[in-house]
């Protein structure tokens, strides 16, 4: 599992609100939840990067309760410049944990355990 693809899908699921193409779903249609959710969310890379579960941290909170309170629909999307302005800053959250996730890979390097020649080089 690539968690980069997954976040990138994520980004583009932004867009497609942005571009007032596409509503949002919340759990049911966020990509990283269809497979980290699970009731517990656990594993998520939004969740690994605030450190904290179900999305807290990040700008999802202020999306879900104007949407709540502003408009009081079932179906989350853009109504007004709030909403607009709500969405861009979420795809731009998920744009920041790509280049974090990408960054982060960049970085690793393998396990010297997994080295044979530092294995040799015992005492
Ligand atoms: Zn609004």
């Amino acid at each position: 599992m690539n968690k980069i693809r997954i976040m990138e899908a994520s980004v583009r699921k932004w867009d497609r609100i942005i571009a007032g193409k596409s509503t949002d779903g919340g759990v049911l249609d966020c990509p990283p939840c269809r497979i980290f959710y699970m009731l517990i969310c656990i594993g998520c890379p939004i969740s690994e990067y605030t450190g904290h579960k179900f999305c807290k941290g990040s700008p999802y909170g202020r999306w879900y309760w104007h949407q709540i309170e502003a408009h009081g629909k079932m179906r989350k999307k853009v109504y007004c410049d709030e909403c607009l302005e709500i969405a861009r800053e979420m795809r731009d959250f998920m744009v920041e944990i790509v280049a974090h996730l990408k960054a982060e890979k960049a970085a690793s390097r393998p396990d010297p355990t997994e080295d044979p020649e530092k294995i040799d080089k015992g005492p």
